[in-house]
């Protein structure tokens, strides 16, 4: 089956009881026993439940992998691959992630004796420098958030593996539409749920998606015997959200690239973040990492630095006016769903990053983040046109 098809149809046979063409939502917390010592295929929903494994089947076929685990949260998922950890060992990952995993990282880890080496991992022999006798892990984002750099996943594999490490990669923002990571020989694939696959903005979730049976097994126990899972009716609108992901995610993405094509061009901004855009450095990377499109988020900073169109206030303040003028545009962290957001990434999705390693990371202060819905090009740009000029002080 093709990847479209098996978004609808995986996981997802009607109901052999009454034909129901869609899976009831099972609510069940356990599961009857036919004895004291034997279970049947469920036995209490923390280690499984139907609704769930319909999700999990669904999103392990469209990334080729042989299991998926889903959680309440993208970050349970991501707290569940660390779990394979123990004191002493050390993870190598990108600086170009999103914030809530720079602080499980740097704030929650190295309180436990994991050591954590943030590098560029753009350049593969960063992450080769960055190897220790004690890494056990690499984590990879691409493209990465919010500054939309793209990772080459092939060869941070091949590094991980010559070194005894995991090769993890969040690939939230790629969607298996886009990235498959397992086919390009990462370990682990991590989603937040909560962005493309639910689509919608009404759901927490994440999953992990593994190619190894053994290691789907290991984070099977652990993910047990920690708790995190989804629940049933997250997971039902999990289940719809595959189906129509393809058609979603393509969409949003042309409706990017025309959005950033509009920025570039744009005199009031000043830089755009696109991998979609020629001269972004992941650019061609990208075209043959992710099936020649190149997702739905536009990253860009304000301020007409080569016309002096723009004046009054620091770039920081007119990002900030601008954030707060779109009408369309909602005001608002998260992304992947049908409608577009922007927010200020120092201040909101990557606060929680220690403002010098922000910055060190190349997150400017005035760095705007869009997250493009499946609203008209016409109308997103005439608001993005109307926040902008209104936003900045031409006299100034
Ligand atoms: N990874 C990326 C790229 C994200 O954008 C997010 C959330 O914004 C997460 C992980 C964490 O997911 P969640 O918010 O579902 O816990």
């Amino acid at each position: 089956m093709r990847f479209r098809t098996r978004a609808i149809h995986v996981g997802q046979e009607p109901d052999p009881e009454n034909g129901a063409i869609v899976p009831p939502i099972h609510v069940a917390s356990t599961f009857v026993q036919p004895d004291a010592s034997m279970t049947a295929a469920y036995d209490y929903a923390r280690t499984g439940s139907p609704t769930r494994h319909a999700f999990e089947q669904a999103l392990a076929a469209l990334d080729g992998g042989s299991r998926a685990l889903a959680f309440a949260s993208g970050m349970a998922a991501t707290h569940c691959v660390t779990q394979l950890l123990a004191p002493g060992d050390h993870i190598v990952t990108g600086t170009d992630i999103y914030g809530g995993t720079w602080r499980l990282f740097n704030r929650v880890l190295t309180g436990h004796g994991i050591a954590v080496t943030a590098v560029d991992t753009t350049d593969p022999q960063a992450v080769r420098r960055a190897l220790r006798p004690a890494t056990k892990l690499v984590w990879i984002e691409s493209p990465g958030n919010p500054l939309l750099s793209i990772t080459d996943i092939a060869a941070c594999a091949g590094i991980a593996r010559a070194a005894g490490a995991l090769l993890a990669c969040d690939a939230t923002l790629a969607t298996p539409v886009l990235t498959r990571p397992l086919e390009l020989g990462a370990d682990i694939v991590m989603h937040s749920a909560t962005k493309y696959l639910g689509g919608h903005s009404d759901l927490l979730g994440g999953a992990l998606v593994t190619a190894d049976p053994e290691l789907g097994r290991r984070l099977h126990w652990l993910q047990n015997a920690t708790g995190g899972v989804m629940g049933p009716w997250e997971s039902f609108l999990c289940s719809r959200g595959l189906k129509t992901l393809e058609l979603r995610v393509l969409a949003q993405s042309a409706t990017a690239l025309r959005i950033a094509e509009w920025l570039r061009a744009h005199p009031l901004v000043r830089r755009v973040y696109y991998p979609g855009l020629a001269d972004h450095p992941g650019h061609a990377l990208a075209t043959r990492q992710m099936n020649g499109v190149h997702g739905a988020m536009v990253s860009f900073e304000i301020g007409a630095a080569t016309t002096g169109v723009a004046g009054g206030g620091d770039d920081v303040a007119r990002a900030r006016r601008v954030v707060e003028a779109t009408r369309l545009f909602r005001l608002a962290v998260s992304l992947g769903a049908v409608e577009s957001l922007i927010e200020l990434p120092a201040v909101m999705s990557h606060g929680s990053y220690d403002p010098e390693a922000r910055r060190a990371c190349g997150i400017a202060d005035g760095l705007v983040r869009l997250s493009l819905g499946l609203e008209a090009f016409e109308d997103l740009r005439d608001d993005l046109a109307a926040a902008l000029e209104s936003a900045i002080d031409r006299a100034g």
